[in-house]
């Protein structure tokens, strides 16, 4: 498997950490957006693992994203799926996760981290903040009207303070969730279009999400 091997022909990789519960076309239109606007050569999906202590109970659903995420991304030649945060165990760590994959990668290749927006105020929360920051660039995907004025100054102490660059990107397709989509799901409203037909396939072969949400721990 191409994982096995690393990714050594890549001089340049984004990834997108996600649960991906499921993976939707938000996700997908702004991995393509991303490898074009930073002419990466992959776009790395990695499902996130679940803490030790709810295993037992979870691991089919793993699985389950592990496999809608395939599906999904099954017509990009550009596009793959990882298992390390899966097949790891206990909660993972975005640093951990990047460092792993940069050691399958040629030591001077180039990794671009997507996430939302939001989540980059939170970023000297995560563990390892300076760590994580000298090892990747950010691409924070904003809905378009987001009010970027207040993020750049949340975020300005974080840039003068780091040299890694945060890149902002608009992505229209930022509507879709992926808890609309359990929602619409579990009240049999339609969610075509919203996710790849493959993905709605496997949603209705496996009856997912037909049960009211449990208070099941959500992670990002
Ligand atoms: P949920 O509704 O359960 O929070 P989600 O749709 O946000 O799910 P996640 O798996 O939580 O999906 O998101 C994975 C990553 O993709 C995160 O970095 C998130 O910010 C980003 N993301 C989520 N939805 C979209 C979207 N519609 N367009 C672009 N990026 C998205
Ligand atoms: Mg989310």
């Amino acid at each position: 498997r191409n994982e096995i091997a690393g990714y050594k022909d890549c001089k340049s990789i984004a990834i997108m950490g996600g649960t991906f519960d499921p993976i939707h076309n938000g996700h997908l239109v702004t991995a393509e957006a991303v490898r074009h606007r930073f002419n990466v050569d992959k776009v790395i999906f990695i499902p996130s693992g679940r803490p030790a202590h709810k295993k037992n109970k979870i691991i089919t659903e793993t699985e389950h994203r592990y496999l809608m995420a395939v599906l999904a991304t099954m017509r990009n030649e550009n596009f793959e799926v990882s298992r390390i945060e899966i097949d790891r165990p206990g909660i993972t760590y975005t640093i951990d996760t990047i460092e792993e994959l940069k050691s399958m990668c040629r030591p001077d290749v180039r990794l671009y981290f997507i996430t939302g927006a939001d989540a980059i105020h939170q970023i000297m929360s995560w563990k390892e903040p300076e760590r994580l920051l000298s090892l990747c660039d950010f691409v924070a995907v904003t809905r378009p009207g987001y009010d970027r004025e207040r993020l750049n100054g949340d975020i300005r102490e974080i840039r003068e303070k780091f040299t890694t660059r945060i890149h902002f990107m608009e992505v229209p397709a930022l509507a879709i969730s992926s808890s609309d989509i359990r929602e619409r799901a579990r009240r049999e409203e339609p969610i075509k279009y919203l996710l790849p037909q493959a993905v709605e396939d496997y949603i209705r072969k496996f009856c997912l999400y037909q049960d009211e949400e449990k208070d099941e721990v959500k992670f990002m």
